[in-house]
């Protein structure tokens, strides 16, 4: 159960030097965060295009987590010259993301936030336990800074179909699409979402299709 896990009070008290130790006095707190990373794809694809942003993944499995961690320690470990990169800026948490997001991250300071390939939970008795709902599109909006995205993709349409419309319907997002965010820039991140992740690549073997729904955080609410 959570009793069995360590959360932080507050963002503000957590020991993110833990986590990232070469950015100790950085004052650095994490920019992007990938809510069940798995096993950490898009992060290690993005740690290296992000060399200064921080970047932290969240997993509730326990072996899952672990692995996470010990893919990161040896990437550090491996000498800069054959990687040209530390990924001294990647970290993971075990954490229950529906309940401890805020615990995590201060107010407005993420400008990402990933939803991969999340689990589907088919039955309609069982979808208070998506990781999109209402409720947690508030603390969503409360941890994301105005401007940040929200980026979702699965390869089940139902479940497509439920996160575009709860998003859709809270005021303080506003659907981007993905012209415009390539536009912007954010073509590798992009490129990343659809296929860096053990999910996603899983999906492309079975030629599966992949639905993507990308959202911005904005300042004034929506009427
Ligand atoms: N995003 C990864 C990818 O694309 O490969 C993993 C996708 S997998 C289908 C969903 C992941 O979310 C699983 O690893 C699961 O353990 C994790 N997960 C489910 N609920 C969670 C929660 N409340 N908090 C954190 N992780 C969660």
């Amino acid at each position: 159960s959570d009793h069995a896990l360590n959360y932080p009070a507050s963002p503000q008290g957590f020991d993110w030097a833990a986590l990232f130790p070469s950015y100790a006095t950085s004052g650095k707190t994490p920019e992007f965060a990938d809510v069940g990373c798995g096993f950490g794809g898009l992060l290690i694809a993005l740690a290296p295009l992000f060399p200064d942003t921080l970047m932290l993944g969240m997993e509730i499995r326990v072996q899952v987590s672990q692995y996470v961690q010990d893919r990161i320690a040896a990437l550090r470990a491996t000498p800069a010259s054959s990687t040209s990169h530390h990924f001294q800026n990647v970290s993971i948490v075990r954490a229950n993301s529906m309940k401890f997001t805020p615990n995590y991250f201060p107010k407005h300071s993420l400008s990402a936030l990933f939803f991969l390939f999340p689990d589907p939970h088919f039955k309609s008795r069982k979808h208070k336990a998506r990781i999109i709902s209402p409720t947690l599109l508030a603390e969503y909006a409360y941890v994301l800074r105005p401007g940040g995205i929200v980026y979702t993709i699965t390869d089940v349409r139902d479940l497509h179909e439920w996160m575009k419309a709860h998003l859709d319907a809270f005021p303080l997002f506003e659907y981007v699409s993905e012209e415009v965010l390539r536009a912007e820039g954010k073509g590798a991140i992009l490129d990343a979402v659809y296929s860096s992740t053990e999910e996603g690549k899983k999906v492309e073997r079975n030629q599966g299709d992949k639905w993507l729904a990308c959202f911005r955080r904005i300042e004034i609410p929506r009427l």
